[in-house]
């Protein structure tokens, strides 16, 4: 099955076709960039890994949005457990967060890595699961950084709902919801004067949870074609292709590409567990400030499990919050698809995967660490000659 899966994702027939497809539909737009942006660090990751980009025609531009919650997780929530951590209380975190930098070194310590070298109490887990064990045999005050998007949350939620949470175990609720930063994505492209964005690439996982139906309300609300993409080189080149015909044809939908996952309505048995236990708040995003309604935080039934209410720690305002970047650092306009990683003075020199200076350097998600970890060594010429496209386009 998953070989036949695979041997179809490289089925050159497909791959010429929709290399044809994209071709003449991109000569209808002539000079004018049509600009497409992926919301996901996978699809980035696809698009880097198999070339993509290098095989786009000159007036088709594949620009990575807001599309990783690494990358987005303010600094402040990385300071605020590395202060938990060398305060005694364990800190669960996922491991591509453990190396995340924060902008204020906190006693001697500007990651959760530094942390736990100065002798803080700080674990990586695979998951909530294997936290919740882990705290129930250890039995004192613990804490989860909760990051993630959507896709993340029922991980959470559920085991909320369902009593399985141990009462030493809190959750610093950093979760944020993709739909809102899409909208705050599109808007600034256009407030600072970039080309607007004529197609997205909505993100796979997160919509399986919520559906595409948030998609659409947006696509109709800018006026952006919108296809809903699975993870696959074949996947992505078909939504850019859909993408491309929409705009020939003048029309504006949203089409759900990743039928073998996503259905338009989602699975609600997730969004009902999400929303028991947590409530949409205003919420910041590092290096962006505050997007309205975009983050997750919980319900005054489950605040007991709240470690900003149970810790007494100072919940993040947007008076409180500062810009939370280094200078010079460009994961700003990256993740809003204004600049790319090697528009970074630091890219691959000062800041590279082992040694990363800004949050988009960190996961396998990020838009820096991606174009640092895949984008060179001819990767996309191989790929190229792989898939059946020796000629180019
Ligand atoms: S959780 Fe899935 S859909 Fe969301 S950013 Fe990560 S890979 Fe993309
Ligand atoms: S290369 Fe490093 S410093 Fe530059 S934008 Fe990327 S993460 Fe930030």
């Amino acid at each position: 099955m998953l070989a036949s899966f695979l041997s179809l994702r490289r089925d050159k027939v497909l791959v010429s076709d929709l290399r044809r497809i994209i071709r003449e539909y991109s000569e209808r737009f002539k000079d004018t960039l049509v600009k497409i942006m992926n919301f996901c660090g996978t699809h980035e990751w696809t698009t880097v890994n198999f070339g993509i980009r290098s095989l786009m025609p000159a007036n088709v531009q594949l620009v990575a949005g807001p599309g990783c919650p690494v990358c987005i997780t303010p600094s402040y929530y990385i300071e605020e457990s590395i202060r938990l951590s060398l305060d005694g209380v364990r800190v669960y975190c996922f491991g591509d967060v453990f190396k995340l930098p924060a902008i204020r070194e906190v006693r001697g310590a500007k990651s959760l890595e530094d942390a736990k070298a100065c002798g803080g109490d700080v674990k990586v887990v695979y998951s909530f699961l294997d936290a919740i064990k882990d705290a129930r045999d250890y039995g004192k005050d613990s804490v989860f950084l909760g990051i993630g998007f959507e896709t993340t949350a029922p991980s959470y939620a559920v085991p909320m709902v369902k009593g399985h949470v141990p009462r030493n175990l809190l959750l610093l609720s950093v979760l944020r919801l993709t739909p809102p930063a899409a909208r705050y994505a599109l808007e600034n492209t256009v407030k600072r004067g970039a080309a607007p964005v004529q197609g997205i690439i909505a993100p796979g996982h997160v919509s399986t949870v919520i559906g595409a139906k948030p998609w659409s309300d947006i696509a109709e609300e800018f006026r952006v074609p919108t296809v809903v993409s699975g993870f696959e080189p074949l996947d992505v080149l078909l939504s850019i292709a859909l993408i491309l015909q929409m705009r020939a044809r003048n029309t504006v939908k949203t089409v759900i590409e990743y039928s073998r996952l996503v259905t338009w309505e989602g699975n609600r048995y997730a969004q009902r567990a999400i929303y028991e236990v947590f409530e949409k708040t205003d919420a910041a995003w590092r290096g962006l400030g505050f997007i309205p309604e975009s983050g997750l935080e919980l319900r005054g039934k489950y605040r007991k499990y709240d470690a900003l209410h149970e810790l007494g720690l100072k919940e993040l305002t947007r008076e409180r919050w500062a810009y939370d970047l280094l200078p010079g650092c460009k994961c700003s306009e990256i993740t809003l698809g204004l600049a790319k990683p090697s528009d970074c003075k630091y890219f691959m020199k000062a800041c590279t995967p082992e040694r990363p200076l800004g949050p988009c350097m960190v996961s396998l998600e990020g838009t820096c660490a991606i174009w640092g970890r895949f984008g060179g060594g001819g990767i996309a010429e191989e790929v190229a000659r792989d898939i059946g496209l020796e000629g180019g386009w």
